[in-house]
């Protein structure tokens, strides 16, 4: 079963996250250019704090939420009714009010998450979007050729199990709690969540195996 959720109705598309970005963007940008210049900062710190933010601390946010709900029974059964409230318990809330919704992986289904109009992104608990995310070849790939974009990112599942897309909106965004991985029995969450990737919330990764992580 592959089947690609866009419900055009629903689907209003809200552009003013992303031309904010873009301004904030150059505004950053002019900025960072202004410090240099004057011998005020060092654009490889500037660097590696813009990598802590894409790599770290934003989906460490979203980790910390798969792990609870990998620990958690009431937890994760709150995350599947309302992922904004739950969400929102661990203090990650959205910058415009957007809802979430949490979709479980299971041994059937893997879940991958795009947004084919834009770049809509679940900032809360996942940080920046990676770039891939915002390319053209993925928006469009991810909902003709799911599996072939899993392949080029090193995933192949088995045979009999089906891919769900699901299409991010302005209103509406997904987070993808992976499969909890053989031999993490007995590990606690800030262990686990060292194993819920980014990528993994997005559907595009797996969690790590402890033995991988270590
Ligand atoms: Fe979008």
């Amino acid at each position: 079963m592959s089947g690609h959720h866009h419900d055009h109705d629903d689907h209003v598309h809200d552009h003013e996250h992303d031309n904010q970005y873009s301004d904030m963007q150059a505004r950053v940008k002019a900025l960072e250019t202004l410090l240099t210049e004057k011998g005020l900062i060092d654009p490889a710190a500037i660097d590696a704090i813009v990598d802590a933010y894409e790599t770290k601390i934003g989906p460490r946010n979203g980790a910390r939420v798969v792990a609870k709900a990998w620990s958690d029974p009431d937890f994760a059964d709150w995350l599947r009714r309302d992922a904004t409230a739950a969400i929102a318990s661990l203090g990650y809330t959205g910058r415009q009010g957007e809802h979430m919704r949490a979709v479980f992986n299971t041994v059937e289904t893997h879940n991958l998450v795009v947004c084919t109009l834009c770049s809509c992104y679940p900032w809360s608990v996942l940080g920046l979007p990676p770039v891939w995310y915002k390319a053209p070849a993925y928006r469009s790939r991810a909902v003709i050729d799911p599996r072939g974009v899993l392949a080029e990112f090193g995933v192949s599942l088995p045979h009999e199990m089906g891919i769900r897309v699901w299409d991010s909106t302005a209103e509406l965004r997904y987070l993808v709690v992976p499969l909890r991985p053989a031999g993490s029995d007995g590990l606690d969450e800030e262990r686990l969540a060292d194993l819920v990737t980014r990528d993994s919330m997005i559907g595009t990764g797996l969690a790590l195996s402890p033995e991988v992580s270590r």
